[in-house]
């Protein structure tokens, strides 16, 4: 009984567990409601995390279905790959290269977009990102 604990069920137990890092990791995201890459989420907890640990932790959530990502070229901070929570209806972003914030689109503006070109070339669209650049209301006010 003791062995099959230690060669089978042990080692469920442990892939069931989510450690303290990828907890900490879910809360930073869920907290900040907008896309983070590594980089962010490393100045929002100074002295807990390395780099590394950040890397390594943002890859198993997304392996395991725990966040979604997709990679962004902002003017400021480069070509980055940002994370988000996985809710059940997919959000896509606006971002505003002034203050180099997203805000999200909460309606996919894609929907019958994508049905129709499923049905135009019978190709089944698994995937699709987009992400609107620009500048948001309060910047452009301001510069007016
Ligand atoms: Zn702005
Ligand atoms: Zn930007
Ligand atoms: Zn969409």
């Amino acid at each position: 009984m003791i062995r099959i604990f230690i060669d089978y069920l042990l080692p469920i137990f442990y892939f069931k567990c989510m450690t303290k890092n990828r907890e900490k990791l879910l809360m930073i995201l869920n907290a900040n409601k907008v896309p983070m890459n590594a980089s962010l989420i490393y100045e929002d907890t100074k002295d807990s995390f390395d780099l590394a640990t950040i890397y390594r932790g943002l890859n198993y959530l997304e392996t395991n279905n725990y966040v979604s990502s997709f990679v962004f070229d902002c003017k400021e901070s480069g070509v980055q790959r940002y994370f988000t929570i996985k809710e059940e209806s997919h959000k896509h972003y606006m971002h505003c290269e002034k203050c180099h914030t997203f805000t999200a689109i909460p309606l996919c503006p894609l929907k019958n977009a994508l049905s129709d070109i499923e049905e135009e070339y019978g190709f089944i669209v698994d995937e699709h990102y987009l992400t609107l650049r620009g500048i948001c209301r309060h910047c452009a006010e301001t510069t007016l």
